[in-house]
């Protein structure tokens, strides 16, 4: 039979009754009843339920029982009304079926590894080493269909404001993200290695520089990190850069994108602007630089209520210029001893020295240390951070920065745990006036908290040299429900503040030269000035979608280990392969 498909399977609906159609398809399921055999036969689209029946076509009916899962078929037959009672509401074409009078097997498919339904469970290690299996799931196929849409209103709304796309090289110089590069032997030119970008960054500045003023990039990133759970060695930004822009015009710019893209694929709105906190005001107020604002808990300043205190702990850290923070965790009361001590354990974990808590009840205030600290001072303490009947006040004194990141940390891990955090909603904001820089105490040196081509704050420009700690960046991060979403930067065009930055960070002049002299000498021919910001696509997929891990938002995801269990990479390559390149391969042992 000529094959040409007249309908998907997830189009027919009682309109098309009576008429005659061709699908293609794989087998999902089979069912036989009471002599009838029925196919849901899948596609991208869905799923169709055609019926095969021995009184109709007895020999279509008995190749019909060769038919399993996965097979790869076409049928041809008449659309009809399920009898009522039967039908599925469940799926789009779950009012109708196919009476097949025409059967075509186009590739029959061994027993796959694994059932193709949400439900079966089934490794990572099986899945990922099937993943063309893997991905005819439900799940994963509505989410890499997400993410092509998501991917498509980015590039409409990014056109309509003038911006281009522009390919950078793949094959290129290292750029400082942070991270280790991944490096490629050039054969043509033996004993050089081309590194895998970071990120386009410095490809994105000379852009502007090349005056294209408005560029972007659905653009793929390397970096040799050691994963952690959240991590792909390589990943997707949607990497952007404009001209002659402050910070305002790119938040302004970012917002209309993602409001655009929930608009058009989640159905919903989002209220703009995002609020605007410094980095400052994030640690003295939720103890993080990616504040969760989907919930309240904020931390307090308490320091004030144990100016007087006889507890030492607190007092020695009061005198030498620390605070005692508070967060009020809503109805935490009911949390177990155990649950609590588990607290204390947390706060270590998170560089805490130690956690005071403090169990609200209607008549008193229940804290082991509670002698110690005094009463009076207790009371104060639980009247400014308003703690009620029910809550759990905690206590940290520490360095205000240190305290403010330990109560942060146990923020989020008690939102979590008491249930406060409304699942449903999306919650953004954009932080800025970061350091830029922050001082490396093994490596005794000033580091880029951002990335070297960050511009300081003007006015914070006589500290550059002087006391760097200081100096403010005009760097800024897109935070959504507590996830770093995407950073940027206005950065630096003027060569002098360029090399003035290399030089703080302790780069030699050669190494600037030989690493970033391009840059330099493109500053020279009137470079604008320009910001960017690159937002990570794998995370926003998988924010979208409430995805478990960011693994399964990609299609060919690699797993902790950095290895792609498909096709095997990273493999051994063949000798004559490593000569061509020039590199003889040093066995490691590195036991076990
Ligand atoms: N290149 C930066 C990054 O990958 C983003 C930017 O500054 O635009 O984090």
């Amino acid at each position: 039979m000529g094959f040409k498909r007249t309908h998907t399977c997830g189009a027919l609906g009682v309109e098309a009754v009576g008429q005659s159609v061709k699908l293609c398809g794989w087998v999902h399921r089979r069912r036989d009843h009471g002599g009838l055999i029925f196919i849901d036969l899948r596609d991208r689209w869905g799923l169709t339920q055609v019926v095969f029946n021995p009184k109709a076509d007895s020999p279509l009916h008995a190749k019909a029982k060769e038919l399993r899962p996965e097979f790869c078929v076409a049928v041809e037959g008449k659309v009809s009304v399920r009898p009522p009672g039967t039908e599925n509401p469940k799926i789009a074409t779950g009012k109708i079926e196919v009476a097949v009078d025409r059967l075509k097997i186009l590739n029959p498919s061994a027993t796959p590894p694994f059932e193709i339904s949400e439900e079966a469970q089934v490794s990572e290690e099986l899945r990922y080493t099937y993943r063309y299996l893997d991905l005819r799931r439900e799940s994963l196929r509505d989410r890499l269909i997400l993410r092509h849409k998501v991917l498509e209103v980015i590039r409409r709304v990014l056109s309509e404001h003038e911006f281009i796309e522009v390919e950078t090289p793949i094959l290129t110089k290292s750029t400082p993200e942070g991270a280790r590069d991944y490096l490629v032997p050039s054969r043509l030119n033996p004993g050089k290695f081309y590194a895998l970008p970071q990120s386009p960054q410095l490809f994105k500045q000379l852009l502007m520089v090349a005056g294209f003023d408005r560029y972007y990039q659905i653009a793929r990133c390397f970096r040799d990190e050691d994963l952690r759970a959240e991590r792909q060695p390589e990943f997707t930004q949607l990497d952007l850069e404009m001209s002659f822009v402050d910070e305002e015009a790119i938040f302004a710019l970012i917002e209309k994108v993602f409001s655009a893209i929930w608009k058009e694929v989640l159905h919903q709105r989002l209220s703009t602007p995002f609020p605007r906190l410094t980095y400052t005001e994030c640690m003295e107020r939720f103890g993080s630089d990616k504040p969760d604002l989907r919930f309240g808990m904020e931390l307090v300043d308490l320091t004030g209520a144990f100016a007087a205190t006889g507890f030492r702990a607190f007092r020695e850290v009061v005198e030498s210029g620390g605070k005692v923070k508070g967060l009020v965790a809503t109805g935490g009361a009911v949390l177990s001893g155990k649950a609590v001590d588990a607290l204390t354990d947390a706060a270590k974990a998170a560089g805490g020295h130690g956690l005071v808590t403090v169990r609200v009840t209607e008549k008193e205030l229940i804290c082991p240390v509670a002698k110690h600290l005094g009463e009076e001072a207790l009371r104060k303490a639980a009247a400014q951070a308003q703690a009620k009947n029910g809550d759990l006040l905690l206590l940290v004194a520490d360095k205000p920065e240190a305290a403010a990141s330990v109560l942060g940390a146990l923020r989020t891990h008690l939102a979590s745990t008491l249930n406060l955090i409304p699942q449903q909603n999306f919650s953004f904001s954009w932080v800025t006036d970061f350091p830029l820089f922050r001082f490396n105490p093994e490596l005794k040196r000033w580091d880029s908290e951002h990335h070297p081509f960050t511009a300081p704050r003007e006015e914070d420009l006589p500290f550059l040299e002087k006391d760097p700690g200081k100096v403010r960046s005009r760097s800024y991060d897109l935070i959504l429900n507590g996830v770093e979403l995407g950073s940027g930067s206005i950065r630096i065009h003027q060569r002098l503040v360029q090399e003035t930055i290399f030089r703080i960070l302790g780069l030699p002049p050669s190494e600037v030269q030989e690493r970033f002299g391009f840059l330099l000498d493109a500053f020279r021919y009137g470079a604008p000035p320009h910001g960017g910001i690159a937002p990570g696509i794998d995370r926003l997929i998988c924010l979208l979608t409430d995805a478990p891990s960011i693994r399964e938002v990609i299609a060919f995801p690699k797993t902790q280990k950095a290895v792609d269990l498909m096709t095997g990479a990273p493999s051994e390559v063949r000798q004559d392969q490593l000569k061509e390149a020039g590199i003889s391969v040093v066995k490691q042992n590195r036991g076990v």
